[in-house]
């Protein structure tokens, strides 16, 4: 797996582009809420990566080297051959800021990938909602040619999907079935240990009495992801499913071939109506 520090802006090609990049706000986003797909993609045997935006040093938990390392072991886990930090401020993710655009479009333009994935654009953590904007405006920028960015050749991804985070996609345009990689998806989120750890001390923070804390800080992260991949796969017949979102209206070439190939809930209640 190769890795290249952004923060200083790595100006070189990758030596061959990604086929998948997960840009997350922070180093567990991506595995929690598309790690199954990631996981999938690299089975199959694409080129698959992470960027994460930020070291999470705002975390109630870890410190930034040791979430650093489990990232690495996640990486690993999923089976991917590239992860970079693009060193972003936490906290400060900021989709209009012109510098934090330019670095992730030099990446972009480094790591040539062909589809894109991303936060949903409506988040609980204003970060999520931020990285949603700044990714969907370095796609765009990244394939102008009058954009200049660390010296590098315009380069356009073919589609950028986002992802479900904290609050519910209004209207999924599609459920990949994953259900031949939750376990992977699930040692993936675990390697995380720092911040699925119960640590009293430090993840049941209070605010006037109330319990904070993200979702992966909560004792039941497993048990809540699990909950929602198996809801999305139900609605494919599957065992679990993770849900994407796309901007744009997706063609479909062939409706007979897609729908034979995924046969959807009809095959998990079958004579039902
Ligand atoms: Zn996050």
């Amino acid at each position: 797996m190769s890795t290249t520090d952004f923060s200083g802006v790595d100006t070189a090609l990758a030596n061959e582009p990604l086929d998948c990049l997960a840009v997350a706000p922070h180093p567990d986003d991506a595995e929690l809420c598309c790690g199954g797909l990631l996981a999938a993609l690299s089975a199959r045997g694409y080129r698959v990566g992470i960027l994460d935006l930020s070291r999470g040093e705002l975390a109630s938990q870890g410190t930034v080297e040791q979430r650093a390392g489990e990232a690495e072991v996640a990486a690993e886990l999923l089976g991917l051959v590239h992860r970079d930090n693009l060193g972003l401020p936490d906290g400060g993710i900021d989709g209009r800021d012109a510098e934090q655009l330019r670095l992730l479009v030099s990446a972009l333009r480094a790591l040539r990938p062909e589809l894109v994935l991303a936060p949903y654009e409506r988040a609980r953590h204003p970060d999520h909602e931020q990285a949603a904007e700044l990714t969907r405006r370095a796609v765009f920028n990244a394939g102008l040619r009058r954009y200049e960015a660390a010296q590098l050749p315009a380069f356009r991804p073919r589609a950028l999907l986002h992802y479900e985070m904290r609050v519910e996609l209004t209207a999924p345009s599609f459920v990949v079935d994953i259900s031949a990689h939750a376990e992977t998806k699930r040692a993936a989120i675990e390697a995380h240990a720092s911040q699925i750890r119960a640590d009293p001390g430090a993840a049941v923070a209070t605010a006037g009495g109330q319990r904070v804390g993200t979702l992966v800080s909560s004792s039941s992260t497993l048990g809540l992801v699990d909950a929602r991949d198996r809801r999305y796969g139900a609605m494919i017949g599957a065992a679990h499913g993770e849900p994407y979102w796309s901007r744009e209206v997706l063609a479909v070439d062939d409706p007979l071939a897609l729908f034979r190939a995924t046969p959807g809930p009809a095959a998990l209640f079958p004579g039902g109506r």
